[in-house]
């Protein structure tokens, strides 16, 4: 169900559009931020301007309908959604983009649309939300293809059971995730996972990419949460999965295709976990004089066995940051945005004990703050890549990288990755700054995640944004962590994944590609495909 424009050169649909106010109010956060006037203020050319290499391949009559060569049906899936990816489309002229694109409704459309790429050397790129921040969908293939074709999965979103007893919800992978949570609703059950682009990205996108909703603690990574999968491959083989709770068989099925990013096969169908829909809610904020207390407190709060749904440590410029745009009040050091969820039990014993956590890590309990604003910050944070395309308009350089590290090196890792990136930023676009706060927490260890703003230059944004990517990237892996905790893998992370996945294993992930993509046209261009 269309539930408004996908927009082809920005983010999200094009009725949802940053509105005046959200801009002004941005524009007056950043030029505080950044010390600088933001008069330079660029519109991106509309869509049908923006120029994409001609075809090189026609669909044959008998998939007539199912695929598609028209311009906007291209350029929406030409590149995913990250900063770089928005300001290529902004320089009027794309390099790549999918030959022909495809929209089967059913399994047994995309077989048919599979079956004709396996047998004409058509690349086949899985496009789910379109929302991957790490090239995980643009079509940059290696030589030898006769063409690309992006097989968008939207269409393949029915909703086939909701099991009550087991607690699962069985759905096609490219239901949307607003569409998932309204199937779930009426049973009292929710997916709670709630990644940024929540609105607009799919179940079977956040398997592929391993993602990780907004909630910090507890089945917070999406490969937990699944149950079974079903799993088509180009010469026609379907893969079921067992539904069962656990197994001890051999490597677990399931762990191969959550994120395996659409190169070993399309998921076309999720069996998923579902939870009870959280009815009791409390939120906190406590204050800290420095990160590395806040760091401490969250630890030992994770330690002692406690879950909380919101555990979130703002650095001081984080801090500063979200207060100026909310009109919050800024306040020295690190805020700890605390919060419990339940659907059963009383949450207030709970939190009761993280903040006697937190006090005796030196931190400073503010008033409880309303069960609304869990809600109200979760609309925030929908909103916000919205602004991203006003950032475009000013030339402001805007982009965010996340890792995950043990505790043992959390302090050290915020601290030397921070100092790089600045660097970096500052390098390059000579006024910036940067951004962290603590995403998710373990009991071994913690996701770091980053937001760094520069000041750039129209025409130049993508390149000023890969020289600080790098950089940044170079500094993740110097302090021992993952390359991403949640973003994937994609075409951007490919150089820097030598730590997360060591040589010999990186073999034998193509030796099973060889065997379940034999043709190779499956998103070929990612760590595991040659070229
Ligand atoms: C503004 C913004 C905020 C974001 N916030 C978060 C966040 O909070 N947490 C997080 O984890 N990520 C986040 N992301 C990254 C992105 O949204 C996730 O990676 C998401 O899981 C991608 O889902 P999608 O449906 O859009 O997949 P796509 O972007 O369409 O595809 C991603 C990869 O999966 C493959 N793929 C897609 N569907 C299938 C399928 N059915 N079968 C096989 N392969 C498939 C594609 O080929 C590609 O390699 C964010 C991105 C943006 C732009």
């Amino acid at each position: 169900v269309p539930h408004g424009t996908r927009n082809p050169i920005g983010w999200g649909f094009v009725e949802e559009a940053a509105t005046d106010k959200e801009r002004r109010r941005l524009a007056r956060a950043l030029q505080a931020f950044l010390g600088i006037e933001l008069s330079d203020e660029r519109r991106p050319p509309p869509p049908e301007a923006v120029a994409l290499p001609a075809p090189r391949i026609a669909a044959p009559p008998h998939l007539s309908g199912l695929v598609h060569a028209g311009h906007t049906d291209r350029l929406l899936r030409a590149t995913g959604r990250s900063y770089a990816n928005l300001a290529h489309i902004r320089s009027g002229r794309l390099e790549h983009a999918p030959d022909l694109v495809a929209t089967p409704t059913s399994e047994d459309e995309l077989e048919r649309v599979l079956e004709w790429a396996h047998k004409s050397g058509v690349a086949a790129i899985p496009f789910g939300g379109g929302s991957s921040v790490v090239g995980g969908v643009d079509p940059l293939v290696p030589d030898g293809f006769a063409g690309v074709m992006t097989l968008d999965l939207q269409g393949i979103c029915e909703v086939h059971e909701v099991s009550t007893v087991d607690r699962t919800v069985t759905a096609g992978a490219g239901i949307l995730g607003p569409d998932l949570d309204r199937a779930l609703a009426p049973h009292g059950l929710t997916m709670r996972h709630y990644p940024q682009s929540y609105l607009h990205s799919t179940l079977g996108g956040w398997v592929a990419t391993r993602s990780a909703g907004h909630y910090a603690t507890h089945l917070v990574k999406i490969e937990d949460r699944v149950e079974a999968m079903r799993v088509l491959l180009p010469d026609g083989r379907r893969i079921d999965t067992l539904r069962v709770p656990a197994s001890s068989v051999g490597p677990d099925p399931n762990r191969l295709w959550a994120g395996s990013e659409g190169a070993l096969g399309i998921i076309t169908q999720v069996t998923a976990r579902a939870v009870p829909t959280p009815k009791h809610r409390q939120v906190s904020s406590v204050h800290f004089a420095r990160f590395d207390r806040g760091l401490e407190a969250m630890r030992d709060i994770v330690q002692a066995g406690l879950q909380p749904s919101h555990l979130r440590l703002l650095d001081p410029y984080e801090q500063a940051v979200s207060a100026a745009m909310s009109g919050g009040r800024v306040h020295a050091g690190s805020t700890l945005i605390l919060g419990f969820e339940a659907a059963e039990l009383d949450v207030a014993p709970a939190m009761a004990a993280a903040l006697r956590i937190a006090s005796a890590h030196g931190g400073s309990t503010e008033a409880a703050a309303p069960e609304s604003s869990a809600a109200s910050w979760r609309s925030t944070f929908f909103r916000t890549p919205y602004l991203r395309d006003a950032m475009l308009d000013w030339a402001v350089v805007a982009e965010t990288f996340e890792t995950a590290v043990p505790w043992s090196r959390a302090a050290g890792a915020y601290a030397s990755i921070r100092d790089a990136t600045l660097e970096a930023v500052l390098a390059v676009c000579g006024t910036g700054g940067v951004l962290a706060r603590t995403t998710h927490a373990y009991p071994d260890g913690i996701s770091l995640y980053f937001t760094y703003y520069g000041r750039g230059r129209h025409g130049a944004l993508a390149e000023q944004a890969g020289e600080i990517k790098a950089a940044a990237s170079a500094a993740v892996v110097a302090a021992g962590g993952t390359i991403s905790h949640h973003h994937a893998m994609g075409r951007d992370h490919k150089r820097w994944a030598a730590k997360d996945v060591p040589a010999p294993y990186q073999e034998a992930i193509r030796a099973a590609k060889r065997s379940l993509d034999p043709s190779g046209i499956l998103n070929p261009g990612l760590w595991w495909c040659p070229g």
